[in-house]
């Protein structure tokens, strides 16, 4: 495996490897990593030649600096791990690599993202989504990718970047991902890490409520289902930030529409937990 820490030589690299008729697939991170996302790594490989994996905890996707300052951080097992895995080039930028000497910058751009921006994750993070923009968008520039892989943990990220691509006329295809869940149904996060043992044990009552919602959905209505929901989660210690039945494109439904997704983000010991259920 390959380590590039600057743009230039990795984006030459890449650029050379295209030229010689191999298909680029890249898997963004924040590191700390963990089994869902080896899975888009595996996914990866199975539909590219070169596998790029970049590690960069993006400051200006954080809307709290405490939990920027509290994300793990974790290179070292990160490097084994991805060397034990098919990745072939893992890019480690630091802040400067990415964004330049702030003095004299010009500021960074905003995208319209339209109802994205200003619903649940956009809604409670502000800032959060146009971060995500940012950060894409320079590591787009530096890894000229013919496949993205992404969770669909984080499924409002995907639609962000599915338009970020549209907006900026990237050709990169966007390959969902399903969701990397551990034996007990808790979808594996890096923030699980900073979960006490006691909520640790609570948390997977996040997933089972969504499972809940999922198989009471004809037998009660709607507006009380989803109070049943949300008092299940309060009961047990959670601070529910938003538990909604959306469409696809996360817009809520009508009473009479069927909805596609059972969305939820959580606090719990002060650690911020998010998932969703198809339905
Ligand atoms: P992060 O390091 O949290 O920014 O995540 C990097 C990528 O891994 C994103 O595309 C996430 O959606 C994806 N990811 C994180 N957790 C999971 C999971 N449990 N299952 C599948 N993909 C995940």
């Amino acid at each position: 495996m390959l380590i590039f820490r600057n743009k230039a030589p990795l984006t030459a690299y890449l650029q050379e490897a295209r030229a010689a008729g191999q298909r680029i697939g890249f898997v963004p991170t924040m590191g700390a990593l963990h089994e869902g996302h080896l899975f888009l790594v595996r996914a990866a490989a199975a539909q590219s030649d070169v596998v790029v994996v970049s590690i960069f905890v993006n400051p200006t996707q954080f809307n709290d600096p405490e939990d920027f300052k509290k994300y793990p951080v974790r290179t070292d097992t990160d490097t084994e791990k991805l060397l034990a895995s098919p990745a072939s080039v893992l890019f480690l930028p630091d802040v400067s690599e990415i964004y330049g000497n702030v003095k004299g910058e010009e500021p960074l751009e905003h995208y319209d993202f339209g109802k994205l921006e200003t619903r649940w994750e956009g809604a409670l993070r502000p800032g959060h989504f146009q971060g995500v923009g940012q950060v894409m968008a320079r590591l787009l520039a530096a890894v000229p990718a013919d496949r993205l892989f992404m969770g669909l943990k984080d499924y409002q990220q995907i639609l962000i970047v599915k338009r970020l691509l549209a907006l900026l006329s990237i050709k990169t295809e966007l390959i969902p991902c399903p969701i990397l869940r551990e034996k007990d149904g808790l979808a594996m996060s890096s923030r699980n890490l900073r979960l006490s043992p006691a909520a640790r044990r609570q948390a997977p009552l996040l997933h089972e409520t969504l499972v809940f919602v999922r198989d009471h959905l004809d037998a009660m209505p709607r507006a009380k289902l989803i109070a049943r929901a949300i008092e299940r989660l309060e009961d047990a210690g959670f601070e529910v930030d938003y538990l909604a039945l959306t469409g696809e494109d996360l817009e809520p439904v009508a009473a009479g529409d069927l909805p596609a997704l059972c969305i939820v983000a959580a606090w719990l010991d002060g650690v911020r937990l998010i998932d969703n259920l198809a339905l």
